[in-house]
């Protein structure tokens, strides 16, 4: 994990090759949903492991079957709330949850509209109390314009204040992390990659697409009407 030299506080994964490695079969136009999805919870959990390094250690002695010995405690790792952004972050959370076992889980969908307004819709919130002991892991696989993870940060803050709060994503552009720090100074970015910028749709490039409709299959655009259905 090696932290970005533009802004404190923003780690990526360029120095792993096999993090690098999964992000190379996520960004494959050819790879599918179900290996997309294992991509997305093995950088879950890889990551969160990762992670832990931010995390405050206690020094405890251990008894093994023959001698009393020095070891580690990550309490932080019992205090956690992992934020989950509908609906690609999904699989990642999954991933996360295996680190993190402990953790009280939080739902929110937001999702952003099309350029050039990019409005944000938030319909469903569901957020666990959030103590000055916690770590917060919002996790949102694509971090492009910022928009949609500036409202959601907003929202949770009305939950309380925690230890440290940290965005975790798979691919970031810069000008989303910019407006993140501008507003949220002390937050933590943990992604797999930076990438270069954003097309005109906000999406980010190279990129690896839309995750959402990646993970789990494109929506349609209007519901089947009732009389085309199968029963
Ligand atoms: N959301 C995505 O799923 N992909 C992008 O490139 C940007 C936002």
């Amino acid at each position: 994990m090696i932290g970005d030299r533009r802004w404190d506080g923003v780690y990526s994964f360029e120095d792993s090759p096999f993090i690098m490695e999964i992000l190379t079969e996520l960004r494959d136009r050819k790879t599918g949903s179900i290996p997309f999805r294992k991509g997305l919870v093995k950088l879950g959990r890889y990551m969160g492991y990762e992670l832990t390094k931010l995390m405050d250690v206690e020094r405890v002695t251990v008894e093994t079957p023959l001698e009393t010995t020095e070891g580690v405690l990550v309490k932080d790792r019992r205090n956690v709330v992992i934020i989950t952004v509908l609906r690609a972050a999904i699989p990642l959370m999954e991933g996360l949850i295996k680190v993190f076992e402990h953790a009280r889980v939080g739902i929110i969908s937001a999702s952003r509209g099309k350029a050039p307004k990019f409005e944000i819709e938030m319909n469903y919130i569901k957020i666990p109390r959030i103590t000055s002991q916690d770590t917060v892991i919002v996790a949102d696989p694509m971090i492009a314009t910022g928009s949609t993870l500036v409202r959601v940060l907003r929202e949770l803050s009305k939950y309380g204040k925690p230890k440290r709060l940290i965005v975790l994503g798979v691919l970031a552009a810069p000008e989303g992390i910019e407006r993140l720090k501008r507003e949220f100074p002390e937050l933590n970015v943990i992604v797999a990659k930076l990438d270069r910028g954003l097309n005109d749709h906000g999406y980010i490039l190279p990129g690896l697409g839309d995750a959402g409709d990646r993970a789990f299959g494109a929506p349609i655009k209007a519901p089947v009407p009732p009389e085309t259905r199968r029963v």
